[in-house]
């Protein structure tokens, strides 16, 4: 084993600890913070207070188990050398009945994504079905979540086909830039997918439809034309057939921009409130955050498929990775590698983006701030929604130092305040 394979290693063990470590520090705390502080009485009555705190205590303790099982199944993979086994086996079974290696490669990777999906999900229908339920925000039926599974199974074969079948192409056509090419299929496939999302796929789970004439619809449209947002109309999905959390979110970009709103935001929330909402989403766009995170993950397309170019003109690396030599299948064996790395890998930048991510809520929190002529409509909005969805008011700070994208209610509410 290599120096290089053994600090992979290391940095996947520490990342299931540290992450497993901050969701126990967020234990400690909810057990220790029992009382409701002053300053949060106008949030949540105690008894809520008593049910968000169990209910971000579950969550916790989910995830927690979830760490230290992520990271044992990543590590018995890599250690036993289990995806050159599996590469080995389906080469050897594959190979008489096609020659076509695109074909055999996109297939392996996807059989290979899909096994490792299963492993985690009785967690998925226990967050759901237990955790959700008991707490209120479930709605889906059993049914229903079959029918999502299926349809999202199929649909994300189709469109992993789609895109493995084409990168491989590229890796048999130009081996040397090849990674240049992919970068710029992933590129073109994120914003396509920024156009069809709302028309094409989102219709395959959800009814949409435009958002009634009166008030509301005013104050959007309005809101839209006075900031030249450039949106044509404002959408309702009706997400409460699944859950009870509510959102809002907008795609697209040119004459294609949409504006989508959850029916369940426009349950809980006033016109006032609504507008200040719609307004913070808005000034991301405005604020060209949209712009700059796509370029961030532009860049990183480029940077991993460099990555896997480094890995595939390397056999003593692909040695010491344990995946097989001199395979066909080499390339889907990289990939899988690559796939499973990523995600501890990027766990160690990811206070990074978050700090950025929470500048960007504070300026788009100070545009809403701007269009609503005053903070109140977003801070009692902020407010409904913490309640609403159960939100843990004082967690860990070493947790929202990794994992919050947002900055805490306090502080979002004493920014907007300050100014
Ligand atoms: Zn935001």
């Amino acid at each position: 084993m290599n120096i290089f394979f053994s600090s992979i290693l290391f940095l996947i063990l520490l990342k299931g600890f540290v992450s497993a470590l901050l969701e126990w520090l967020n234990i400690q705390e909810l057990r220790r913070k029992t009382t409701l502080p002053q300053k949060h009485k106008k949030v949540m009555s105690a008894e809520q207070y008593k049910k968000a705190s169990a209910y971000s205590l579950e969550k916790s303790r989910l995830s927690l188990s979830m760490a230290l099982f992520e990271t044992a199944v990543i590590l018995l993979i890599l250690l036993s050398a289990s995806i050159a086994k599996a590469s080995g086996f389906l080469a050897d079974i594959l190979a008489p009945l096609s020659q076509n290696t695109i074909l055999l490669q996109s297939l392996f990777v996807i059989a290979f994504s899909f096994l490792y999906s299963l492993f985690f999900s009785p967690a998925a229908l226990y967050r759901t079905f237990s955790i959700e339920a008991r707490y209120g925000f479930n709605t889906t039926t059993l049914s229903l979540f079959i029918k999502d599974m299926l349809k999202n199974t199929l649909l994300s074969l189709l469109l992993s086909f789609l895109l493995l079948s084409l990168i491989f192409l590229f890796i048999q056509w130009f081996p040397q830039l090849w990674w240049i090419l992919a970068s710029m299929l992933i590129i073109i496939f994120q914003l396509t997918m920024q156009v069809i999302f709302v028309p094409l796929i989102l219709p395959l789970f959800n009814k949409l439809k435009p958002l009634d004439a009166g008030p509301l619809k005013e104050r959007l449209l309005h809101l839209n034309k006075k900031v030249n947002f450039g949106a044509k109309n404002v959408l309702v999905i009706d997400s409460s057939k699944r859950s009870r959390h509510s959102n809002a979110f907008f795609t697209g970009f040119g004459k294609a921009k949409k504006i989508v709103l959850y029916d369940t935001l426009i349950e809980s929330l006033s016109v006032d409130e609504l507008e200040a909402v719609l307004a913070h989403e808005m000034g991301h766009y405005k604020k060209k955050h949209v712009l700059k995170n796509f370029f961030f993950s532009a860049g990183l397309s480029v940077l991993i498929f460099f990555i896997i170019q480094q890995l595939l003109a390397n056999p003593a690396w692909q040695k010491s990775f344990l995946l097989s030599q001199n395979s066909y299948l080499i390339a889907a064996e990289v990939m899988i590698l690559l796939s499973l790395v990523a995600s501890s890998l990027g766990f160690w930048i990811k206070p990074l983006f978050s700090s950025l991510s929470k500048k960007h809520e504070y300026e788009a929190d100070f545009f809403a701030y701007q269009q609503c002529k005053g903070a109140a409509p977003l801070i009692s909005a902020l407010e409904t929604l913490h309640r609403e969805n159960l939100a843990n008011l004082r967690p860990s700070r070493w947790y929202r130092f990794f994992h919050h994208s947002h900055p805490s209610l306090d502080e979002r509410k004493a920014a907007l305040l300050s100014y």
